[in-house]
Order: structure tokens, then sequence, then C-alpha cells
């Protein structure tokens, strides 16, 4: 049986981040994970705070000047427990982690949000966002042509354009929806990642080229749905840039994502660089808590239990959506691995908002581990239940991510907590 200095299990925004930076401080570090977690749903940038208060429609443009308000507003959100430095420094760490260890790009600062055109054509303020999708700033105005393929559900060029020049945003915008050429061509099902690899063939790239001739003349900018390819993305752009001589900007696409997934091999090539080890398909089922501390971990293998130890553990299987909090018709909510106590109603009625889009959130979604400052879990009295144990991310009491748009920023300070204490 092996041993670790730390396991980490949940490959999500929180799990990888962590772990990464245990594994470059020199740690022995195992992840272990069912999945790859939000990340390959979500946009691939890092909001910190888009909104404040969280049920405003105006978009936050100093996240880190307004987080106190924040704070004040939501005292039971969990960037209370971490506080504002670690906030700070979780946004610092990723980027110290992109720049240095991966072949992505991203942009941004603590102190101002980019206004990114979605794929509904609202406005999403994010703290950090990669290139492309940077590109799409909308307080830079002009005149953006924003392009779709026939046969991408989904991504409506029409309603982006529509709902963006309705809001006077400063940004003039036409659209254009297009044939996707060979190889998938009147292939009327096709994904983001299918287009983001056809993408990486230069004429597939050309021939799209040559169907926006003559309507991208008098556009500043070309917008494209976020599929501008995956292992190869930058020279994809450049290479439209180059053929297009404008500057094209990404939009999130509905899941899946391929920033998102371009993130996800970024953190996870980084992690395994710095040494870790990673096992991603197999799930945790159980964990051993013994005189404050937890001696051990189960983990499925194809055909047994295998057991894993370490000095210490940190739990970042999400929330409600990450599986690592569990619900059922009873009105039961649990932590699957620790049965650590989570907060929560066993009342479904109160479980939902009236509104299924309710930008308080809903509070099903803020069901999770109550912690103490350093991460650990507490109990009904705030008595620390594994003093090796830490908790990150979305698991955490109170870490909605729609409250506010908080989510990733989360993950990144939690991680930064843990990783003080451990390293
Ligand atoms: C569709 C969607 C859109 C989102 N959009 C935004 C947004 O716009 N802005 C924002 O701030 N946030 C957004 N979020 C939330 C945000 O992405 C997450 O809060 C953030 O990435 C932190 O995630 P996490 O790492 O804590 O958990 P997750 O990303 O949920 O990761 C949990 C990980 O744990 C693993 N796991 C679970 N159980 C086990 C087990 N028993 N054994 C082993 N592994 C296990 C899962 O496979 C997964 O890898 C979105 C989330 C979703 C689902």
């Amino acid at each position: 049986m092996s041993r670790y200095d730390v396991v980490v299990i949940g490959a999500g925004l929180a799990g990888l981040t962590t772990a990464c930076q245990l594994a470059q401080a020199q740690k022995k570090v195992l992840l272990v994970s069912t999945g790859g977690g939000a990340l390959l749903l979500a946009s691939g940038c890092i909001d910190v705070l888009g909104f404040q208060p969280a049920t405003s429609k105006q978009p936050v443009t100093d996240p880190l000047g307004k987080l106190d308000a924040f704070l004040a507003e939501a005292p039971d959100h969990p960037y209370n427990i971490v506080g504002k430095a670690n906030v700070q420094t979780g946004i610092e760490t990723f980027w110290e982690i992109i720049h240095n260890s991966t072949a992505l790009e991203y942009w941004g600062a603590a102190d101002k949000n980019w206004l990114l055109p979605s794929a509904a054509g609202a406005v999403h303020p994010t703290c950090l966002a990669p290139t492309s999708l940077a590109n799409g700033e909308l307080t830079k105005g002009g005149k953006m042509l924003i392009v779709g393929f026939r046969e991408l559900r989904d991504f409506y060029p029409a309603l982006i354009t529509q709902n963006l020049n309705e809001q006077d945003l400063g940004v003039e915008a036409a659209s254009s929806v297009i044939n996707a050429p060979e190889p998938l061509a009147k292939n009327m099902n096709i994904t983001p990642l299918e287009l983001a690899k056809a993408f990486e063939r230069s004429d597939f790239r050309r021939k799209v080229v040559q169907s926006l001739q003559g309507q991208s003349k008098q556009f500043n900018r070309i917008g494209f749905p976020a599929v501008l390819g995956l292992k190869q993305h930058a020279e994809v752009l450049a290479d439209l840039e180059r053929m297009l001589g404008k500057t094209v900007f990404e939009i999130s696409t509905l899941p899946p994502s391929v920033p998102g997934r371009r993130l996800f091999e970024g953190l996870k090539a980084s992690f395994l660089q710095a040494g870790g080890r990673l096992i991603i398909g197999s799930k945790v089922v159980e964990g051993l808590i013994e005189n404050g501390r937890v001696s051990q971990i189960q983990m499925e293998t194809a055909n047994r239990l295998r057991p894993l130890t370490a000095e210490n553990y940190v739990l970042a299987t999400g929330g409600i959506y990450g599986g690592g909090i569990q619900t059922d018709l009873d009105g039961q909510v649990w932590e699957p691995i620790f049965g650590l106590p989570v907060e929560s109603d066993s009342n479904r009625h109160t479980w939902f908002s009236e509104r299924f889009l309710s930008n308080a959130g809903q509070p099903v979604s803020q069901y999770g581990i109550q912690v103490n400052e350093k991460l650990n879990p507490v109990d009904s009295n705030k008595t620390p239940i594994a003093e090796n144990l830490f908790i990150a991310g979305a698991t955490i009491a109170g870490a909605d991510w729609t409250r506010g748009r908080t989510g990733d920023g989360l993950a990144l300070a939690t991680a930064a907590t843990i990783t003080k204490q451990i390293a």
C-alpha cells in the first residue's frame, strides 16, 4: 500500500489547483477522481465576483474592490471563512500555475472584470479569461460579426446579437450562420468538441474563412462559438486572425465546454509535470476517521476496494452537482465518503426557489459541509472532526456559485488556504 503526503479527492478546479500547488511544493500527491468536474461544463474563465448584491443585474467591474460589500451582504458565504487575502492569493497562484507550467494564456487582474458576451447575448463579468475569450471584451466597442454554424445546436448568433444590441453596450453586433465544411458538412448533431477538432485542420479553417469572404470586411472583430481548437488552440486562433485580418474571439457555448477542457488538460499536465500521480475514473467510496484523524480511504478498482493512506486528505468532490453531496426522495442529504454532517433541511419543499433561474440561487445548492478557518470539517459545536482532512470548493456549506458568480474564486481561495497549511 503506497503512502502519500496528500490524497486529493476530486479533479474539479478546487481539487486540481490544490493538487498542483502541493505537488509543486514537493509533496507526494495522489489525485483520485471519478471525472473532470464542472470545469468541463463551465466557461473556462475564472469568475471571482460577478454581481453584488448577488441579485443585481448590474455586473461588478472591480471584483476585489466589491468583495467587502459582498461579504457583508452574504455572511454565510464561505468567502467569509477564507477571507479576502486568500481570494487574492488564489487568483495569483492560479495565474502562476497557468503561466509557468501550462501552454495556456489567461489575462486579467483581481481588480478588474472582463465584460464578455455570453451564448445568450448577456454580459458575463469574469476576472480571468483566456486570450480568445478576452478578445470579445464588450467595452472595447466597435463592430463585431458573430458567426455560427448551421450544424451546431444551441448557439444562435441572431439571439446573441439582438440581445447585445438591445443593451446599448457600445458595440454594434451582426450575425452570420454558415455551413460547416467537410468533414462535418450536413452533420446536424455536432458538438463543440467535434468542431474544435475540425478547426485543427488547416483545410477546414480555410473553407470557414472562404465562407465569410465578403461578409467580414466592415467589422473590427469576428466572434465564433468557443470551438477554435483544443490542443492546437493558439495556432488555430493565430491562423484565423491572419487569414481574416481581424481580431478573432470566442464566445462560451453550452456544455461541453472547449475552453473548460483546455483548462482541465492544462492543469492536469501541470500536476503530472510536478510529479503528481493521477487516477481519473475511480471513485472513493469510504473514509475512516479515528481519534480525530482520517486514517484511510477506500477507492474502487475493477475488482476490489483499494485502501489509500496519507498524512493529509483534501475533499474536493463538489457540491450537489459534483457528487460530493447526495440527496434522496425522502429528504435525506449526506456526504457519501466520510459521512460528514451536512448543513441542510430535510423538508424537500424548501430545497428550491419558486423561480428556476432565481439569481439568489437555489437553497439546495448551498447544502454542504461546515468548516472552520483551516477548512477542517466541524460538527454542530464547531469542533473539528478530523484535523488532517480539508474541504475545498463547492463541497463547503453556502458555496452556491450562482450567488454572485463566485464558484471559481472560491475554488481557488480554498486551494490557497489549504496549500498554506499542508505545504
Ligand atoms: C454547468 C455549470 C456551470 C457553472 N458555471 C459557473 C460560472 O459561470 N461561474 C462560476 O463561478 N462557477 C460556475 N460553476 C461552478 C464552478 O465551476 C465550480 O464551483 C468550481 O469549478 C469548483 O468546483 P469544485 O472543484 O469544487 O467541484 P467540481 O467541479 O464539481 O468537481 C468535483 C470533482 O469531484 C469528483 N468526485 C465527486 N465524488 C467523487 C468520489 N466519490 N470519488 C472521487 N471523485 C469524486 C468529480 O468527478 C469531480 O471531478 C458552474 C458549475 C456547473 C456545473
